[in-house]
């Protein structure tokens, strides 16, 4: 398998530290809110990277942590604590709050065929281990103490921008506006290990510390969790691009100086999704969530499959018409396996060899839609549709969409006569652009609007549906 992995910006021969085993650790959510679309494009694609390491033979643990304490709504240690915010939005406990958001990503998760990691840990479940850690920073020099609260002292270190040539102004792109200096800091990047004097006085949740009563930053939750269940060395991180700085750059600091060697060799970063406005966030526009599409009549594995037919490393701009197309590709896709004759024999020896082009389309830096063209070669190659079943179920492990599941998808009846009419107009006006006969081209175009049907220029070719 081939990844690209962000440490070193180039993509690279996956080598994880023991033969066969993978030791993967994803950002989870904070769970002061439900998650958004955004927020599940990245658990979608980091589902596919787990399940395509599977695919390929490997013996994969995945652990993900649930962010219930801690997490500032500025990543530079400051604004509102989001759990207690939460929280006095719906007048509950933080303890219900993050009960409830918890059950709600599962459930959209579910929903979206995103498997359950193999651990699951609340960070509130671990104060004891971010003490111990936060202990030997302290012990070892990296760490301090000021103003009551205990600091990371980014100036120890070699190389604190471990991403990368960004310069400080870019990498601060991903810290939101309302930062107010924090004084007690030495460096500008120093980050809080442990709080006990904050301007929170009503901060919900507390522990004893050696430091007094307090509560932990943000960072430390993820060194610690990972560490617990998946040893000093680690083969993937994951999380979305905006985890890259200050929270990932930050977990290595710790989690090296902690350790006095390397932590975690691949990091993969999922890129945003957009709306029209730019990066999509839980407090701007309309708050898209699993719920919302579905109240709309969507189907929440065409949102999935919309994520798939983009590469992971590239920004994706949501809209309801993008939706629709692939709504329209979703279901076209499930009545052609629908119709595929169940019973015959399976020749496994083709399912095998294209189990191998598989791994190899994905296995490429999680090429989902070389992974969705090679399902459209498998219904078009001449096999027998027992054998085609069998290939489309195998890959349906890792592409996550029920393409065997038995349900019927209504798709807009279409008469035979009009798709023939249409499919030649689309080929008259691919001549008629060829011949920079524009005019004719679009004369075609508006024709065939008139009859209700409206034709795209995609990247895949010209894409047409009734409108
Ligand atoms: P949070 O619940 O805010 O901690 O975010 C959960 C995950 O979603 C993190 O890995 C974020 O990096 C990721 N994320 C946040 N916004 C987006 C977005 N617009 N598109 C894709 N991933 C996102
Ligand atoms: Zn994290």
């Amino acid at each position: 398998m081939k990844l690209f992995n962000t440490l070193t910006r180039n993509v690279e021969e996956f080598k994880p530290n023991v033969e066969g085993k993978v030791n993967m650790y994803t950002c989870g959510p904070t769970v002061y809110h439900f998650a958004h679309i955004g927020n599940l494009r990245s658990y979608i694609m980091e589902d596919v990277l787990e399940k395509t390491l599977r695919y390929a033979g490997y013996d994969v643990k995945r652990v993900m942590n649930i962010t219930d304490v801690g997490h500032l709504s500025s990543d530079a240690d400051t604004g509102e604590d989001k759990m207690l915010k939460g929280a006095k939005r719906e007048n509950k406990t933080v303890m219900d709050i993050a009960k409830f958001y918890t059950d709600a990503f599962f459930a959209d998760c579910a929903k979206l065929n995103i498997k359950t990691p193999d651990v699951v840990e609340p960070a509130t479940n671990c104060i004891d281990s971010f003490i111990e850690m936060i202990e030997k920073l302290l012990e070892k020099g990296y760490a301090y103490q000021a103003g009551e609260n205990i600091y990371f002292d980014t100036s120890k270190l070699q190389n604190y921008y471990v991403f990368g040539n960004q310069n400080e102004e870019e990498l601060m792109v991903g810290v939101r506006d309302d930062v107010t200096e924090d004084t007690n800091k030495k460096n500008k990047n120093d980050f809080v290990l442990w709080f006990t004097k904050s301007k929170f006085e009503d901060q919900a949740l507390k522990w004893d510390s050696p430091w007094g009563v307090g509560y932990p930053g943000w960072h430390i939750e993820c060194s610690c969790i990972s560490m617990k269940h998946l040893g000093e060395y680690m083969d993937i991180h994951c999380g979305g691009i905006d985890n890259m700085f200050p929270h990932h750059t930050n977990e290595i600091a710790q989690s090296e100086a902690y350790l006095g060697h390397k932590w975690c060799n691949y990091w993969f970063h999922v890129h945003h999704l957009n709306d029209q406005t730019g990066k999509m966030s839980k407090s701007k526009g309309e708050f898209l969530t699993v719920s919302l599409i579905e109240s709309k009549g969507y189907n929440p594995l065409a949102y999935r499959l919309f994520c798939l037919q983009s590469h992971y490393r590239k920004p994706l701009v949501f809209s309801y018409e993008a939706l629709d197309q692939a709504t329209g590709t979703y279901n076209k896709l499930k009545n052609r396996v629908a119709v595929l004759a169940k019973d015959g024999a399976v020749n496994e020896a083709t399912v095998a060899e294209y189990k191998a082009k598989f791994v190899e389309a994905v296995g490429n830096d999680v090429n989902t839609s070389m992974g969705i063209t090679l399902l459209y070669d498998v219904l078009k190659a001449d096999l027998d549709d027992a054998t085609k079943r069998a290939i489309i179920g195998s890959f349906d492990e890792v592409l996550g969409l029920d393409l065997l599941k038995e349900e019927v998808v209504a798709e807009p009846a279409v008469d035979a006569e009009l798709e023939a009419y249409v499919l030649a107009k689309i080929e008259e006006r691919k001549a008629a652009k060829k011949e920079k006969n524009f005019e004719l081209a679009d004369a075609i175009r508006a024709e065939l609007l008139e009859k209700g049907v409206e034709i795209k220029d995609t990247r895949e070719g010209v894409v047409w549906k009734l409108v």
